[in-house]
């Protein structure tokens, strides 16, 4: 099958691209442009050609279906393209509607004349990927829109409507109506008119004062870049446009892709951007699963998770009954939902119309017989099993039949709680994050007997109300809080090793983390950690746990909300002002232990705490709780706050490589006050490491 449709409308050859769902710039596409031109000018009736999408796309760019493999360069490569289309002996027009981005312009500005319709999405976003453009884009951009205007779009990446750029060279006419007629229209026209072929890189680019221009943008946008550095390359090829001939700035962009696609920081960008699509595919479930209707929910309980959870499918327009036990809980969660919508509504995002149709859409209850037409139910009630079987069991009479009955429970096992109903195979985990309006994380909890289409229709609400869903197998503390649990017990060790509170949170905070274990600590709340830790003392008394968190929780130092933590908080801010009292317990706590504190550097704290994570993601990885090394790194990159220039836990330890990982890991177990317990790797971790091969 060709993947472009060729056409005569008289004297007009139309080359139709056909690779839906975008026209991705694939081999096949690209041939068959080539193709298309030969045809045209080989034909003596033709005068001029027309190159059109359709109406979803133009083209969006590459074809990421061939990312990474040798048909992505085959030749033509795109550069090839649109030296064909340059070259051409008869005008050739581009007919733009829908998305015109990334390697979509670059092909469009090849072109000798371009129209495009109304709404139009024009873009370069290669940057976004950490990488710039690399055919010819940042070279004809600026010819054609100005070299403001062209680094605003290529170092943001962001689209912009056509309509916005009707005035500049970029286009050639603004099409009302049909497309395609109107170009077939406008084509006649310069060939009855005889217009000389305009070919972009014989334009130049005016502007006064390049160099303070240039200067001025590289000093804003390396601020604003921090850790990466494509944005800044872009603005290197941009003034290349102003300053250079047309081969040269070429040449300096297309080194300067090669050298981008090379760096660390490009590969953690598309590790994120292909992770996010491969999260959403689950390999045992067909993607053709037929999915449950979900048009009216259920969630219970009103406190701090259900009301967020609530908010969001309010915000997707998806009606909710929220049910408590009690009036006055009720009352104060819905008095939250209103209060942290009509925040919103005051900083300008939402209108006063908008946030008063999102609460029509709320039904409070205290009566199970209200649920009896919900699609689906999330439980959001106290931490406590009893609880959660009482719940349970009461949905189980009132849903209907096929209706999803989720806990967002964070330790409780959900295949038990699977088993108060009749219908486990209809039971599953949502585990969102605090605050859940805000966080892109949920973890989907598949218990031993939840069903596939229940699992796929998670999945698909999860994309509805928006939020990055990785499915994660019953454990205790699932993907996020399983490792995260590790990371601090590491954190604490180096308490008692000689660090303090404020210099682990300032080396992971300086390496990239959103927020150090202990400020984390203090605003989730200390005495979450504590009864965990209670647990484990129970359920694994081998295990190594310093005791430094016990006795600051001992005297209620719970965090924020007790304005005392690791840190101290005055009231009305949030701010951690470092606490002498707390260095001085620790120092104490050291000698009470026998622990000769000593220097711990920066490099030491982050590889353990980092590693310590990456140990354990190895054993969830080993055990199928998750199925993809990429899955754990689409955890933290969203819900905790992971820099995403590093690209996550585990590809971190590719990054450095896993042998070295195990080295290191080798390293820290000779620790004497350390744990050698600790530093055994994951069977996963050893045999890839041993294997020269990597998570990824
Ligand atoms: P919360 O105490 O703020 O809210 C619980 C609410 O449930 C209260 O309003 C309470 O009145 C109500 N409730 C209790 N029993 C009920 C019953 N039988 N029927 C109906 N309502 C009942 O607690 P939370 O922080 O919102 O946590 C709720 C659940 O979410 C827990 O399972 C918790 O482990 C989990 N979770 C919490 C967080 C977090 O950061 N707080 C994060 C992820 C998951």
């Amino acid at each position: 099958m060709s993947s472009t449709i060729y056409e005569l409308h008289g004297q007009v050859a139309v080359i139709a691209m056909n690779n839906p769902p975008v026209n991705g710039l694939g081999f096949e596409l690209r041939r068959d442009i080539v193709e298309g031109l030969a045809r045209a000018d080989a034909d003596a009736n033709v005068k001029v050609v027309v190159l059109i999408g359709s109406p979803r796309a133009f083209s969006g760019g590459a074809d990421i279906r061939e990312f990474g493999s040798p048909k992505a360069t085959a030749e033509p490569n795109l550069n090839t393209v649109i030296r064909h289309l340059e070259n051409a002996r008869k005008p050739v027009v581009a007919a733009i509607g829908g998305a015109c981005m990334g390697g979509g312009l670059e092909l469009a500005m090849g072109c000798h004349f371009r129209v495009a319709a109304k709404g139009a999405q024009i873009a370069l976003p290669e940057v976004k990927l950490g990488l710039m453009p690399g055919a010819g884009g940042t070279q004809r951009l600026p010819r054609l829109i100005g070299a403001e205007a062209a680094l605003d779009m290529i170092v943001s990446g962001n689209p912009v409507p056509s309509e916005q750029l009707k005035d500049s060279a970029l286009f050639d006419e603004m099409i009302e109506h049909d497309l395609l007629p109107g170009a077939v229209r406008f084509a006649e026209r310069i060939v009855a008119e005889g217009r000389p072929l305009k070919r972009v890189r014989d334009m130049k680019v005016s502007l006064a004062n390049a160099e303070g221009f240039f200067q001025v943008a590289r000093d804003t946008v390396r601020a604003a870049a921090r850790n990466f550095p494509a944005p800044l390359k872009c603005v290197d090829a941009v003034a290349a446009a102003v300053t250079m001939p047309f081969e040269e700035g070429a040449r300096f962009e297309r080194e300067s892709f090669l050298q981008l696609m090379q760096t660390p920081e490009s590969r953690a960008l598309r590790h994120a951007f292909f992770g996010e699509r491969a999260a959403a595919k689950i390999p045992d479930v067909p993607e053709n699963t037929p999915l449950r209707k979900i048009e009216k929910m259920a969630v219970i309980g009103a406190g701090t998770m259900g009301g967020g959870i609530t908010m969001n499918f309010l915000s997707a327009g998806i009606p909710v009954t929220l049910l408590e036990v009690k009036q006055e809980a009720l009352e104060k969660g819905i008095a939250t939902i209103r209060k942290n919508y009509e925040a919103s509504a005051k900083k300008g995002r939402l209108t006063a119309r908008q946030v008063e149709e999102r609460m029509t859409l709320l039904e409070p209850t205290l009566s199970y017989d209200d649920l009896k037409d919900a699609d689906m139910a999330i439980e959001a009630v106290f931490e406590d099993i009893a609880v959660k079987e009482e719940v349970f069991r009461q949905l189980d009479e009132v849903m209907k039949p096929g209706a999803i009955l989720a806990s967002n429970t964070s330790t409780l096992d959900v295949n038990k709680i699977a088993d108060f109903t009749r219908r486990p195979q209809d039971v599953i985990g949502t585990h969102f994050f605090s605050p859940a309006h805000v966080m892109k994380l949920l973890e989907v909890v598949r218990g031993a007997k939840t069903a596939k289409d229940v699992l796929a229709t998670v999945m698909s609400l999860a994309k509805r109300i928006k939020k990055t869903a990785v499915v994660s197998g019953v454990c205790d503390g699932f993907i996020g809080n399983r490792m995260v649990e590790q990371y601090i017990r590491q954190a604490l060790f180096l308490l008692e090793e000689g660090a303090t509170p404020g210099q682990v949170d300032r080396a992971l905070e300086g390496w990239g983390m959103a927020m150090g274990p202990f400020r984390m600590s203090d605003l989730a709340g200390n005495d979450i950690g504590w009864a965990i830790r209670k647990r484990r003392y129970r359920e694994q008394p081998g295990l190594k746990y310093s005791k430094i968190a016990d006795r600051l929780c001992e005297q209620g130092r719970f965090g924020q909300k007790t304005g005392l933590g690791w840190y101290r908080y005055e009231a009305g801010r949030r701010d951690a002002i470092p606490d002498p009292v707390v260095d001085q317990m620790i120092v104490e706590h050291s000698e009470e232990i026998g622990a000769q504190r000593r220097k711990i550097s920066d490099e030491e704290i982050v590889r353990r705490l980092i590693f310590a994570l990456v140990n354990e993601g190895a054993a969830i990885l080993q055990e199928g709780i998750s199925r993809r090394a990429s899955d754990i790194d689409m955890v933290y990159l969203t819900g905790y706050g992971f820099p995403l220039h590093r690209g996550g836990p585990m590809l971190y330890a590719d990054e450095v490589g896993l042998y070295k990982v195990v080295d290191s890991m080798k390293r820290f177990a000779a620790n004497p006050h350390g744990d050698p317990g600790f530093w055994k790797p994951a069977a996963l971790l050893a045999k890839l490491a041993s294997e020269g091969k990597s998570f990824n």
